[in-house]
């Protein structure tokens, strides 16, 4: 089985110590497969070799020849070394080499060796010459494409390329997956393909496509088997009175669309089969009441609730918000997290156990097995992409017949929410609540920032709070920490932090709770970082290289600001490179501030035949998948879903879509 090789933990590569496997780690990278899905960002034309009469100064080229001499300056290890190198029509070219004494004990270096080299060619005193090019025997090259990876964990592009050769040594081809049968490219052979980059570009893309179309198999197989197991009665809860006695404590009155979702799902809990419903509405469009008023008719008929929510600061947000909601019924909402100490947990447990305790929310520390319920009724998961099929089922065997309520703000279009969900079914929620104002949105040129700086001054001196998005590049720290010391220099007197994925835990939380209790105005952060806590001083959020995300998380990142009736912004700046496409896709954000419309726009005009750099991976918990670029692989699969055995090292495998990870 190839699952077995691709599960190998990376420490079994040569090359990869403890150390590096830490940072590997860090970055998601544990498994010789999990290293084989960083995909080459694209590929180096390397089929030719350019004789020096033809080449260009500060291309990048590959020459060949034989070496005419080889000499070194300096001592020891720190030896510059120098090869002359001829080419076939006798013009030389020189390649230099630092601390390269070993280099001089080479005997593939040795004069009168054939190789070749690849490097950026340089011109100096009428001579040409590379610093420290790729070399290799002539005889070792064949011509082809060459993979260009973007760094991981601080590993650069050819300490990659090395690192891959060896995984796929790991992955014989003779290894099969289950989906092989059905598939003329096997897996094993696409994860050559496409590290390889041999042959066309055509058998580099359908090579990509059926490493999507493993992971896509997989989840629509874990799909349907839960689908058939949701085919089961559920508790009949009919008592409304507590229910009613929540809805007219409400501060407000239900939208329209809150109305019909409270209705449907009214309906589902009383009908006597099992619930299991994908509440689907725009971030701030008020999903928590809906639930609130889910576990109200649930608690007021006798039954327990549980409340998952995938990071900490929701799950406490969430207990805030739902003791609120439900004070008319529940004197307190329990929490448990993963930091949750041990006899707190235990107090919780097993006052869940005995049935004293109606509700309690939490993180995946609710799946552990010791929490256990004396009669669960209902579970609901709140942002429930960032949760993989079976978590998100997972409270649901906590009990015989089980409701499941999952709510998500990522808007998908119908067609492929029926695909990617199609074990549950599906409610959306269009619309604000009244008096929302929109989020003014504007694309901003890099040259305009010291006027942007002058408007952050302006609105924090006014009391706002601002969000700082940086972009996400090899080592986060970095990115983050930069910006930080940057606006610190730019912005005197303005308090601000930075929040980056390499934070423990808690410095994350408290860095959030500094910014929600206002000590700090300015929060740096990566998109990693979930800054899903509500905090409605939050008027503006700056997102820097914004053209290299998809509307549907740009959307998203702007949720965080307009939760007030104050007027919030939301600033664009786009990269350097930004594309035609890019700007249009940018110039919509601005003008429309409806997630689903937004979403429907990135499908139309990303799609199949994207550029590989403007794929997004990972959308909702996927390793490779792209929901706009696979649209209608998604689709097919959906409607065509084969038998599959689906072994449990595959799901391991493709592991956030079955565990998410916080
Ligand atoms: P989300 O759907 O993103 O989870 P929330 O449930 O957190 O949204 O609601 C966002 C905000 O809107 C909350 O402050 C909530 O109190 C408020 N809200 C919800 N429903 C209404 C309503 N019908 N009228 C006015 N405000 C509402
Ligand atoms: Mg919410």
């Amino acid at each position: 089985m190839i699952y077995s090789a691709l599960l190998t933990p990376v420490e079994s590569l040569t090359g990869i110590g403890p150390q590096i496997a830490k940072r590997l780690a860090r970055a998601g990278i544990r498994y010789v497969g999990d290293l084989l899905l960083h995909l080459p960002k694209h590929y180096l034309d390397d089929r030719v070799i350019t004789p020096v009469a033809a080449l260009a100064e500060g291309e990048a080229t590959r020459v060949a020849g034989r070496v005419v001499r080889r000499d070194g300056h300096g001592m020891g290890r720190k030896m510059q070394v120098n090869i002359t190198l001829e080419d076939d029509h006798g013009q030389r070219i020189y390649l230099h080499f630092f601390h390269a004494g070993f280099m001089m004990r080479d005997a593939r270096l040795a004069e009168g060796q054939r190789i070749t080299a690849r490097g950026k060619v340089e011109r100096w005193n009428g001579y040409w010459q590379m610093a420290h090019p790729d070399w290799q025997p002539a005889a070792a090259f064949v011509p082809g494409w060459l993979p260009v990876y973007g760094s991981v964990a601080g590993l650069g592009g050819m300490r990659l390329r090395n690192l891959m050769a060896r995984a796929l040594e790991m992955v014989p081809t003779s290894l099969a997956s289950p989906l092989d049968r059905l598939r003329p490219l096997p897996l094993a052979r696409a994860f050559l393909d496409v590290h390889r980059g041999d042959g066309s570009e055509e058998r580099r893309h359908q090579a990509r496509e059926r490493l999507c179309e493993e992971e896509l198999l997989c989840y629509l197989t874990l799909l349907q088997q839960r689908r058939a197991q949701a085919a089961t009665p559920g508790y009949r809860c009919v008592e409304l009175a507590g229910c009613q006695q929540v809805e007219q404590s409400l501060p407000f009155v239900l939208t329209p669309s809150q109305q019909q979702a409270v209705a449907v799902i009214r309906e589902d809990l009383a009908s006597g089969s099992r619930m299991h419903r994908l509440l689907q509405g725009d971030v701030g469009s008020g999903k928590t009441v809906v639930a609130a008023l889910a576990a109200a008719q649930v608690m007021g008929s006798g039954y327990q609730v549980a409340v998952m929510a995938p990071t900490e600061a929701l799950a406490q947000q969430l207990q805030r918000t739902l003791g609120q909601l439900l004070e008319p019924m529940v004197a307190e909402v329990a929490l448990l997290t993963g930091s949750s100490g041990v006899r707190a947990r235990r107090k919780v447990t097993s006052a869940l156990a005995s049935g004293a305790l109606p509700l309690v929310v939490g993180t995946h520390a609710l799946l552990s097995d010791d929490v256990r319920f004396a009669r669960l009724g209902l579970a609901v998961v709140d942002e429930q992409h960032r949760f993989g099929v079976r978590q998100r089922w997972g409270l649901t065997d906590k009990g015989e017949r089980v409701h499941l309520l999952a709510m998500s703000a990522t808007p998908i279009p119908r067609s492929l929410a029926l695909a990617l969900y199609g074990d549950m079914e599906l409610t959306v929620m269009r619309g604000m609540p009244a008096g929302r104002k929109p989020v003014e949105t504007r694309l901003l040129s890099p040259a305009a920032m010291p006027k942007l700086l002058a408007g952050v001054q302006r609105l924090v001196a006014a009391g706002a709070r601002v969000y700082w998005i940086v972009p996400l590049i090899d080592d986060e720290e970095l990115s983050v920490d930069a910006r930080v010391v940057y606006l610190r220099e730019n912005l005197p007197g303005i308090a601000i932090a930075g929040l980056h994925g390499q934070m423990k835990p808690k410095e994350k939380q408290e860095a959030l709770a500094r910014f929600a209790g206002g000590d700090v105005s300015l929060l740096v952060s990566t998109t990693v970082v979930e800054v899903g806590v509500d905090v409605p001083e939050a008027q503006l959020i700056v997102i820097e290289r914004a053209d290299q995300y998809g509307l549907a998380q740009l959307h998203q990142l702007r949720g965080r600001v307009g939760r007030s009736d104050a007027q919030s912004y939301c600033m664009l700046i786009p990269g350097e490179g930004i594309t035609e496409g890019g700007w249009a896709r940018l110039t919509r954000l601005t003008e429309s501030h409806d997630g689903m419309e937004l979403a429907e726009f990135d499908l139309k005009h990303r799609g199949s035949g994207d550029a590989l750099g403007s794929r997004q991976s990972g959308d909702p918990g996927f390793r490779l998948l792209d929901l706009a670029a696979d649209s209608a692989l998604i689709r097919h699969w959906h409607t065509q879903l084969p038998e599959l055995d689906i072994s449990a090292e595959m799901v391991r495998f493709w592991r956030p879509l079955a565990e998410s990870t916080d």
